[in-house]
């Protein structure tokens, strides 16, 4: 828990629990959750959280650009602890995201027009491999 609680003073956050815990929920599970879906997993050894309390907790450290919201299936939000700049694939089929590592020209770009580029969301949408293999 001590780099959780590093990370939250660095941003000049408070520590609560319930922050803590949804941050070590996202670095430990790249799955890329949806709110509920972290609710319903930390609901079962914190019994007492409260839905909304977890919605406080994302909105706060989304804001402070600890965590990421990724809008890419257009319907919900998915969470994610972005390690280092990264996109996204997002199966159309069984709604799994998975990080894809690619440098991007545009980050080069910018920066010869002197632009400091702070964040980059590429969307990329198909059909996974594990889908892939089910359906033929
Ligand atoms: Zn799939
Ligand atoms: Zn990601």
């Amino acid at each position: 828990m001590e780099k959780y609680v590093k990370i939250l003073k660095k941003n000049d956050l408070k520590i609560t629990s319930q922050r803590l815990i949804v941050l070590q929920y996202l670095d430990e599970n790249c799955i890329h959750p949806t709110a509920d879906q972290i609710y319903s997993d930390l609901k079962i050894n914190n019994p007492s959280l409260s839905k909304t309390t977890v919605y406080n907790a994302l909105v706060a450290l989304q804001k402070h650009g600890i965590i990421q919201a990724i809008t890419i299936s257009g319907s919900e939000l998915r969470y994610d602890i972005p390690h280092g700049m990264h996109h996204h694939f997002y199966c159309k089929k069984c709604g799994k995201i998975v990080d894809i590592d690619i440098s991007c020209p545009n980050i080069k770009k910018m920066s010869e027009f002197g632009h400091k580029v702070e964040e980059i969301h590429g969307y990329i949408k198909g059909i996974c491999k594990e889908c892939l293999k089910k359906g033929s």
